[in-house]
């Protein structure tokens, strides 16, 4: 028998989809999870929104149109997108905010891109995905893992930068480190970005995940928008909708107005020649959130409780590691959304002694922290810092 496959390499495992599998695969019942990204409630479930239930499944089993549902992008853009003019915006719906990644790398590519900057620590996907879709990758320094805090080269290293470089942020909760830009920082780059005339591509996977008052998850975005230099932003509603699974997304490019059909049909051509389109189901429902101002304001509140106790779990877990005179961690609360990095620490005996799941990497999904729980994670936390 010929064997056709002797040039393939075998590749390893995703490490936070392994790492969720060695969880479940736990049977130990006071296993905690910190690893895979999503929102839990108290029991370790996923967190169903009570402003989602309740509604009937679509009957309707036709193919979406190739660019998504007009009602959905036209409603999400209401309020997602409201600093921005609707002649300047063109956005297709995406299957979660992975493809969004991938449409805009691609389209990236095709313009002419063969590079692509993300700072020094981020979403592990985003090297994969954007190499993938034929982009090197190159990193700057963003984050001091000494400090836990904004790197101080993060300005220095932009400008020493090539103009009209491919730039990569996420518009709020910066994954894994939980480290953003605060607005005087924002302006810093935005001038910046004008000077050199940077192309921005943003991930905007936690909005509504992040600072005490949600139009400041989008205040990246904004003042972006305000350079009038044209951007990318990629949105998964994943988290913030809690439709993990059900796979909905959305890829706008802003500040486009010439140039608003072509990047629409190439969007359009890339979609049809790898999925054709997206599911009709989860873009079904976020419409009928969006749309009923009762039913829309009903899920706003849901987003900002769940915002604030993960406000409020970063404060008491720092106060009850420096009550045990732990203070290497003390950042953690002034870091948003839903991840902080941990550095110095024995992932493998937290997993071992302690049943705690975290990547290898150190970074811990704050969701995953409870009132319930807490002490647990803090003397497991004490106990396996490495010296
Ligand atoms: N972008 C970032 C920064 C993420 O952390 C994630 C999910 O973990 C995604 C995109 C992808 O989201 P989705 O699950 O909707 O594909």
């Amino acid at each position: 028998m010929p064997n056709f496959f002797t040039n393939l390499d075998i590749i390893p495992q995703d490490p936070i989809f392994a790492l969720n599998k060695e969880f479940l695969l736990d049977n130990r019942i006071e296993k905690i999870n910190l690893g895979i990204g999503v929102i839990t409630n108290d029991l370790g479930n996923i967190y169903q929104f009570q402003s989602l239930q309740n509604f009937s499944t679509t009957t309707n089993n036709h193919y979406l149109p190739i660019e998504g549902d007009e009602s959905f992008k036209d409603n999400f853009e209401k309020i997602f997108l409201d600093f921005a003019e609707k002649e300047k915006i063109v956005s297709i719906q995406t299957v979660g905010g992975t493809q969004a990644n991938f449409l805009a790398g691609k389209l990236f590519s095709q313009i002419g891109y063969d590079t692509i900057y993300f700072p020094n620590y981020t979403w592990s996907n985003h090297l994969g995905i954007f190499e993938e879709a034929g982009l090197k990758i190159k990193q700057f320094d963003y984050y001091n893992a000494n400090q836990a805090t904004l790197s101080e080269n993060f300005f220095t290293e932009l400008k020493s930068l090539p103009d009209k470089s491919l730039i990569s942020l996420d518009a709020c909760g910066q994954n894994p480190t939980g480290v953003d830009l605060d607005e005087k920082r924002i302006d810093e780059l935005c001038k910046i970005t004008k000077e050199k005339q940077f192309l921005f591509f943003l991930d905007a996977a936690y909005i509504g995940l992040c600072n005490p008052k949600i139009e400041n998850d989008l205040l990246l975005a904004k003042k972006i928008y305000q350079t009038g230099l044209p951007f990318a932003i990629a949105f998964s509603l994943s988290k913030n909708m809690s439709l993990y699974g059900h796979r909905l997304g959305i890829l706008s490019f802003l500040n486009i107005a010439n140039e608003k059909e072509k990047i629409a049909t190439n969007l359009e051509k890339i979609m049809r020649t790898t999925v054709s389109n997206s599911p009709r189901y989860p873009s079904d429902l976020a419409l009928k959130v969006l749309q009923d101002s009762k039913i829309r304001q009903n899920w706003l509140t849901e987003l900002q409780q769940i915002r604030q106790s993960l406000i409020n779990i970063r404060q008491t877990l720092v106060q009850k590691l420096n009550k045990k005179n732990i203070h290497i961690f003390d950042e953690i609360k002034n870091q948003t959304g839903l991840f902080s990095l941990l550095n110095k620490i024995d992932t493998e005996k937290m997993k071992k002694d302690f049943s705690i799941y975290l990547p290898s990497s150190g970074r811990i999904n704050i969701s995953g922290i409870k009132q319930n729980n807490v002490d647990k994670v803090v003397e497991a936390l004490s106990q396996c810092i490495i010296n």
